[in-house]
């Protein structure tokens, strides 16, 4: 019904929609329906009338289209006639007025009626508000209202719209079969704070209490949102709060929103319910689906077997590698947007964690220069766990599986070309320790410098040249072609990695050792800056020993 319905009706009423602009003005004011349940207040868990009872009082929560759902990714129809979302007005809205307010069981911002969906809906929807829904009840819960494969995301906005081709007001159109659509996004969290989030997160504190409201002047929500909206789910449903409505068409993005920790965690413990407590697990479990059906726009990715978790690692790689790229896009973009090449500024903290539980973990780097050393320089700054030997880096290429790889433990091993010399080393785990190694062709001199400190030189592999070509991975040994081993696998965290194709100095190497963000960095490999991707589970963090 969707695909044939979407296609003829986005023609006839994509004017019509810029005529709505005053009658929907009106409906902003009309909203608080959700405070309106006078008498007993619904809750989520606690009370008389807790979401096992809403239907006593509301009888749509007992209906047989209710939301939300657990979208089971086996059981999704892909739909390849489903025709992407056509936004408008999403974008920056500057002296406007817009109501955020604490209704007792979340966050509400009221949008402009200028906020449309014009295409890939059977008509044309006008934006009313958004709200979140979270977890929090204690650090572990997540509070997401659909579930993907009965896994629950931190958290999930709805943005709300009515269909204004047939009716003039959200109230009018809020109990009709027809009548309404929903944008869902879930949230998960990362280790870098989403700046679209800050002022948001930062104004909860001022509508802290149910009732309170402020008025905001400046809103975007489009950058609130994942970049990628290309894939998701479909299917007819409800409200998710009484009056339970079977009235809206629901959206649910596959893509989710990153937020930090300590926003999630800002969400989750600021607001109050209407009976003082703090406001949290605000989510509707997962109703029947019954005979309906939940289309996709994307084939989901099905693997064999064990094919949730497989999904899941994927898309948590994506996401991390989208990150990387996107935080380095908006640093880059900070004073106006410089070509990613020339001159950028590099990712800091960039930390990586190379969890125990996470053998199988390593970082893939695209070098912007080919290895082809004479010699060279390697430092980095580690925290390692007690173990007896971490690979931390190892360069192979089909001729030697050992080009040049280090390990770490009560000495510190270095092959180049495949043979090997013993630097003596005091391990100090858990500690963040600076090391760096040079080695040089001519003499086939290898030094080790431990935070600062210079260690007895060794010899190996004289005349040597490191050839190009081949695979440069952190974390994990190599054996042949990127077939990796979790034998000596490196755990714990690795930051600051830079390669120079020469022996640097005494100087340059404490220099390295301090906290200033400026100081040398590799020309080979260049922390921060040369992309990498991350495999099995590394983690980002942002505790550095300079931060
Ligand atoms: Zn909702």
């Amino acid at each position: 019904m969707l695909k044939s319905e979407s296609a003829k009706h986005t023609h006839t009423h994509t004017h019509r929609c810029a005529m709505e602009l005053f009658t929907a003005i009106i409906n902003a004011a009309s909203l608080s329906f959700v405070l309106a349940g006078a008498g007993v207040h619904w809750t989520y868990k606690e009370g008389s009338l807790d979401q096992i009872h809403w239907p006593d009082e509301y009888p749509s929560c007992g209906g047989r289209k209710q939301s939300p759902i657990d979208i089971q990714r086996r059981n999704v129809q892909f739909n390849p006639h489903m025709l992407q979302l056509e936004m408008t007005g999403y974008g920056e809205v500057k002296n406007g007025n817009f109501l955020m307010i604490n209704n007792g069981h979340s966050v509400q911002i009221n949008l402009p009626s200028t906020m449309k969906i014009t295409k890939g809906l059977p008509a044309c929807y006008t934006a009313v508000q958004m709200h979140l829904h979270w977890g929090g009840w204690d650090l572990e819960a997540s509070g997401a209202e659909h579930t993907v494969d009965g896994i629950r995301y931190m958290a999930e906005l709805h943005v709300v719209h009515y269909n204004s081709d047939k009716y003039n007001s959200f109230d009018e159109a809020k109990d009709k079969s027809d009548g309404l659509a929903v944008l869902a996004f879930f949230y998960e969290d990362g280790h870098f704070e989403n700046t679209y989030y800050s002022d948001f997160i930062n104004n909860l504190e001022n509508v802290k209490y149910a009732g309170q409201s402020m008025n905001i002047s400046t809103l975007n929500v489009r950058s609130m949102l994942p970049e990628n909206l290309a894939h998701f789910f479909r299917y007819e449903g409800s409200l998710t709060t009484p009056p339970c409505y079977e009235s809206i068409l629901w959206t649910v993005f596959d893509t989710p929103i990153t937020l930090s920790h300590n926003q999630i965690r800002k969400l989750e413990s600021t607001l109050m319910d209407l009976e003082n407590k703090t406001l949290w697990n605000d989510y509707r479990m997962a109703q029947p689906l019954n005979d309906r059906v939940v289309e996709s726009s994307f084939l989901p990715r099905l693997g064999k077997g064990t094919f949730c978790r497989q999904e899941e690692i994927e898309a948590k790689l994506l996401n991390i590698e989208s990150m990387i790229t996107s935080l380095g896009k908006h640093i880059h973009s900070d004073g106006g947007y410089r070509p990613p090449n020339k001159d950028p500024q590099a990712i800091f903290p960039l930390v990586l964690n190379f969890p125990a539980s996470k053998l199988e973990s390593y970082a893939l780097m695209s070098l912007a220069q080919p290895m082809n050393l004479h010699s060279f320089t390697v430092c980095m700054n580690l925290r390692m766990h007690v173990r007896p030997v971490h690979t931390v880096l190892s360069y192979s290429t089909s001729a030697n599986e050992n080009e040049l790889t280090i390990t770490m433990g009560y000495e510190v091993g270095l092959w180049i070309g495949n043979e090997f010399v013993n630097l003596p080393h005091e391990l100090s785990p858990r500690a963040w320790t600076h090391y760096c190694l040079t080695w040089a062709s001519h003499t086939g001199g290898a030094e080790l410098w431990v935070n600062g400190a210079l260690g007895k030189e060794q010899y190996l592999r004289a005349g040597y040249t490191i050839p190009p070509g081949g695979d440069l991975i952190l974390g994990k040994d190599q054996d042949g072609f990127l077939g990796i081993s979790d034998s000596d696998a490196f755990v714990g965290y690795m930051t600051d990695v830079n390669i120079w194709d020469y022996v640097l100095g005494p100087e340059e190497i404490q220099k390295g050792m301090s906290c200033e963000r400026n100081s040398e960095k590799g020309n080979v490999l260049n922390w921060g800056v040369t992309r990498m991707s991350l495999y099995g589970g590394v983690q980002l963090e942002t505790e550095h020993k300079c931060s």
